[in-house]
């Protein structure tokens, strides 16, 4: 069995210190999750490799690199109240709740939700709650958030979802159809009716289908 802890330093070491990603208690989480647990078996041995992985229910776990980008681009930190749409296996899910002190996760194919409570439970990562549905109009429930990740690409930033930030609080969501390339933007609240739009770069996820996303 490859020696995963050594593998997991040294993807943070050269993909994500490497390439600029700064936050200190970050670059912790991401060496202490256990990217191997979170991946299907065959693939365990390439996951600590610098790219997306197919995950079970054709879905896909995104590109280390791109988690932390993500994170980091949208402010999370300790202390923090985050959600993510599109739990997908749960990895980004169990990192961002490694920095921050409560993460809801939403995942619309049920079996992937389980699978990625489960290793919540399997991990004791007491702090995230993974709940089943579509999440492309948020989780009213439980706003606002200091931060929102959507790890699937949608039509439009729905406006429900830039009213479930706190003013302060930032959203990082790729936009653009299926199979195109895509833009990941971040959005912040910066008052009660004002946001503002960056552009931080080419990109390509799944499909956020739901609706405020795409038609299945
Ligand atoms: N963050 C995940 C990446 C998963 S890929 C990880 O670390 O593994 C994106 C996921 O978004 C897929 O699992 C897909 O099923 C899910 N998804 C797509 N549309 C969704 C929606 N409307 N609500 C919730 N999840 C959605």
């Amino acid at each position: 069995m490859p020696d995963f802890a050594a593998l997991r330093d040294a993807m943070v070491d050269r993909q994500l210190a490497g390439r600029g990603i700064r936050s200190a208690p970050l670059l912790a989480a991401m060496r202490e999750v256990p990217r191997e647990l979170f991946v299907p078996e065959g693939v365990r041995d390439f996951a600590y490799e610098d790219g997306p992985l197919p995950i079970e229910a054709g879905q896909t776990i995104s590109q280390p690199y791109i988690v932390a980008l993500m994170i980091e681009a949208a402010g999370v930190r300790p202390g923090g109240h985050v959600l993510e749409i599109g739990a997908g296996s749960g990895y980004a899910a169990a990192v961002l709740s490694r920095v921050a002190d409560s993460v809801i996760a939403i995942e619309r194919h049920g079996a992937l939700a389980d699978l990625a409570a489960a290793r919540m439970a399997r991990l004791g990562y007491g702090n995230v709650r993974i709940v089943a549905g579509d999440g492309s109009a948020g989780w009213p429930d439980a706003a606002p958030y200091d931060a929102i990740l959507a790890a699937a690409s949608g039509r439009h930033v729905p406006d429900v979802l830039k009213r479930q930030l706190k003013v302060g609080g930032a959203l990082v969501m790729p936009l653009g159809a299926p199979g195109e390339v895509q833009s990941l933007f971040r959005i912040s609240r910066e008052g009660e009716d004002d946001w503002a739009q960056h552009d931080l770069g080419p990109v390509r996820f799944v499909p956020l289908i739901g609706a405020e996303g795409w038609k299945e």
